[in-house]
């Protein structure tokens, strides 16, 4: 049984310039309105690690304060309620949608509850995430059933998963039968988008780019029905159906505007801070969607983990216990993880 005053290791940013690090936190105690999970796993993002890196001032303008812990691809099991929650039960498998979102603000009754302006903090981002073994949660609002997936492995769902499939059920209306869609960059995010690219544009050939063989190997497996290093062999000039850009590099941008047919679709995801510089008229694919986001809503994270239930997508995942966590984000670093890393407090 948890008592008041039970502490746990957590993986925290303490200081701003300083790197996270393994220390004592505080068992969170569920509020009114909250569950208390305990985590099974949870996903590393590289948003993570930029946000380590973060200047002071910036922080302070999002309203963020220290220390909090880090952690935002949160899958468990629901350790106890707060007062006034029902529905859930001690012992279920849940993943966590770790935006903050009001649910009445004009944008969240819209469904576009990412772009709610009480989202600047979310679960482990300027609040507690998911690096210990105790989280809370608020619900049922960023509570997602698992039914029978394995918490251990969903986490990467609710945000590499949530946020590819943000951007390609934006492109799938705009891909006609036999089109190419090509996702460039075959990471975390681009294992899920050839997945989704699968399931919900099934008559699309999907072509994974990639400068990483292990990733090209990882994204065919995963059903690619081809992967390359560069955007140029994927697609001619003008005739890819959609281009997702998981990378954004000046040149994945250049390469990837340059790929799209007419009427087709080009999304920036990755945010590696490329710039595209085109006329905007008659310098772009002519009638085509180009666009660029962040983030993923609540119906994108339930449509990502029923169809994980179903069996029609999955999560590849590279498990790390978390007293190994700095190891974990360095073979993030260093691109040599086949899925995403996943750290469990188990070990
Ligand atoms: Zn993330
Ligand atoms: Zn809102």
């Amino acid at each position: 049984m948890l008592a008041v005053g039970d502490t746990m290791t957590a993986y925290r940013i303490v200081a701003w310039g300083e790197p996270p690090r393994l220390t004592d936190a505080p068992v969170p105690e569920p509020g009114p309105g909250e569950v208390l999970v305990e985590v099974a796993g949870n996903g590393l993002c590289h948003s993570d690690v930029t946000m380590a890196a973060m200047p002071a001032e910036v922080a302070d303008a999002l309203g963020w304060s220290l220390p909090f812990t880090l952690g935002h691809e949160v899958g468990g099991r629901v350790a106890a309620l707060g007062d006034g929650v029902a529905g859930f039960a001690v012992g279920e498998a849940v993943a966590l949608v770790s935006p903050a979102s009001c649910g009445v603000c004009p944008a969240c009754r819209r469904g576009h509850d990412s772009a709610c302006p009480h989202g600047l903090a979310g679960r482990g981002y300027g609040r507690d995430g998911g690096l210990a073994r105790y989280v809370v949660a608020p619900a049922p609002r960023g509570v997602v059933r698992l039914g029978g997936l394995d918490p251990l492995a969903a986490g990467p769902l609710t945000d590499a998963g949530a946020t590819s499939h943000h951007a390609v059920a934006r492109v799938v209306p705009r891909l006609e039968g036999g089109d190419t869609a090509v996702v460039v960059g075959a990471g975390g995010l681009g294992a899920f988008a050839v997945q989704l690219l699968r399931a919900l544009a099934p008559e699309a050939r999907v072509v994974a780019v990639d400068t990483n063989p292990a990733r090209r190997a990882v994204a065919l497996d995963l059903g690619a029905h081809e992967a390359v290093e560069d955007v140029r062999e994927a697609a001619a000039p003008g005739a890819a159906g959609a281009v997702l850009d998981l990378v954004g590099t000046d040149a994945t941008i250049a390469a990837g505007v340059a790929a799209v047919r007419p009427y087709g679709a080009f999304a920036l995801v990755g945010a590696a801070g490329g710039t595209l510089r085109r006329p905007w008229f008659g310098g772009l694919p002519r009638d085509a969607d180009v666009f660029s986001f962040q983030g993923s809503s609540i119906a994108d994270v339930t449509a990502v983990v029923a169809l994980a239930g179903a069996g029609r997508i999955r999560s590849e995942i590279d498990v790390f216990p978390l007293t190994r966590v700095a190891d974990a984000y360095a073979a993030l670093e260093a691109g040599t993880l086949r899925g995403r890393a996943v750290v469990t407090p188990d070990a």
